[in-house]
């Protein structure tokens, strides 16, 4: 009998992992964690720094130097501190998307924030969002899902989302941000973005919000046999 459960969800950018993450965490009083945060994290540092991003030896350089701690404010939401400072908001750009796909493909820098994650499922009831948790990170999760949509309606989301924070960008940049990153997360040799053997499948491309969490609740009091909190 293990303390604490883990619920692993992969899936590429844009299929809603870390907004149906939230909310699952939320529901059945787990805490949330959004891996893609620590890598923009190391992303956006290297963008600032000015760091050939696909030099992995100067990545790796430039690691010691960062203190990347998580939080998480009165609302539950998890905040990024890079030194200190807090970054939440900026690595959302959608250039820092880039630099975070860019340092994410090298197996050192994979290696050197593993710890960090398995740490967090080890002390908490945990849903963890990312694209390597069902298959590297916590490969003993009790629950892996593998949640997934057509790239089109990936960037239709994303693009909204985008809207809302009153970032200007156009369905084409966001397509191509998405291709872009579906191509390199999954082509990667370290821990490329990939369905793990034991992961449900779920495909929202034509669900919204509620019914795909209706879907994801059901597979949740299903597998895990849990009652939820709200
Ligand atoms: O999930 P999010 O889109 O915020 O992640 C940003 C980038 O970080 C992804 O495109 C991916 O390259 C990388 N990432 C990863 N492994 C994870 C989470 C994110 O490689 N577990």
């Amino acid at each position: 009998m293990r303390d604490f459960y883990s619920i692993a969800i992969d899936g590429p950018s844009g299929a809603g992992k870390s907004s149906q993450a939230r909310a699952i965490a939320e529901k059945y009083g787990f805490i949330y964690v959004d891996t893609g945060a620590i890598y923009r994290t190391v992303g956006l540092a290297a963008f600032r720094r000015g760091i050939d991003r696909k030099d992995e030896a100067a990545v790796v350089a430039m690691l010691p130097e960062l203190d990347i701690r998580m939080a998480y404010d009165e609302n539950g939401a998890q905040c990024m501190y890079l030194n200190g400072e807090d970054v939440s908001k900026e690595i959302r750009m959608p250039e820092i998307s880039i630099c975070a796909s860019d340092v994410s493909a090298h197996g050192k820098v994979r290696a050197y924030l593993l710890e960090m994650q398995r740490k967090l499922a080890r002390e908490n009831n945990v849903v963890m969002d990312g694209r390597d948790i069902g298959t590297v990170v916590l490969p003993d999760a009790e629950l892996k899902i593998f949640l997934t949509a057509s790239a089109e309606a990936r960037a239709r989301r994303r693009l909204l989302e985008h809207k809302s924070k009153g970032i200007e960008i156009s369905f084409e940049e966001v397509l191509k941000d998405i291709q872009y990153r579906d191509q390199q997360d999954s082509s990667r040799d370290a821990a490329p973005l990939a369905q793990a053997e034991d992961a449900w499948l779920v495909d929202c491309s034509e669900t919204d919000f509620d019914e795909t969490f209706a879907a994801l609740c059901a597979l949740i009091e299903e597998k895990l046999n849990i009652p939820s909190e709200n």
